[in-house]
């Protein structure tokens, strides 16, 4: 059961659109915010922390707690890797009192908007172009050359979602897409 009665934000778009620097920023400049922990499979990267970015957890793991009806959503987004959001995290966030902030690919978003309805604000986050977004995935540097294709094959259709989303941020220039984002936020969470 998810026992939430806040309000919570979520951000979408494809991998490099530059979302997770976004809610990277809005957890750093208001601690009302808190970051929803998805459950993966991914191998973790060197620069995140077990619990903190992610939580990892290996293939049968992940499994059995699809099982147990562990998760308000999850998706095998990429060939290597599931991921998924866990009805205890919102639980936890909730407890706390905060807002929750979710980073999710769309097909989970959109899950989890039906499912949370006008109490979430539902952001797109979309590179300038295609171009730009092949150049952002490369300079990261943290794929291998076939994941960097899987994600620009993804995030050629999940661009085509940005208009089932309630606001949508074009990050052309970052901390001009920062403030935008600060200003949305905090809109939704005075109404
Ligand atoms: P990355 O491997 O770059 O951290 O994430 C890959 C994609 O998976 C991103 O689009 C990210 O937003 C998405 N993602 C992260 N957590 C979840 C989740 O819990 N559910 C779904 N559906 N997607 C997620």
């Amino acid at each position: 059961m998810i026992e939430n009665e806040n309000k919570l934000i979520l951000f979408c778009g494809p991998s490099g659109s530059g979302k997770t620097t976004i809610v990277h920023h809005l957890l750093e400049i208001n601690s009302q915010f808190s970051f929803s922990v998805s459950a993966t499979t991914r191998k973790k990267r060197s620069n995140e922390t077990d619990g903190k970015d992610y939580y990892f957890l290996d293939l049968e793991e992940f499994k059995k707690k699809i099982e147990q009806d562990e998760f308000i959503e999850w998706e095998e987004v990429y060939e290597s890797g599931f991921y998924g959001t866990l009805k205890s995290e919102i639980n936890r966030i909730a407890s706390l009192g905060k807002y929750v902030i979710f980073d999710v690919d769309v097909e989970g978003g959109l899950k989890i908007k039906k499912l949370f309805g006008p109490s979430l604000l539902a952001v797109f986050v979309m590179p300038p172009s295609i171009e730009d977004l092949k150049k952002r995935l490369k300079s990261r540097a943290t794929e291998t050359q076939s994941d960097l294709m899987n994600r620009l094959k993804k995030a050629e259709l999940e661009l085509t979602y940005h208009n089932h989303f309630d606001k949508v941020i074009i990050n052309k220039d970052l901390d001009e897409s920062l403030r935008e984002a600060q200003n949305l936020v905090e809109k939704f969470i005075e109404k």
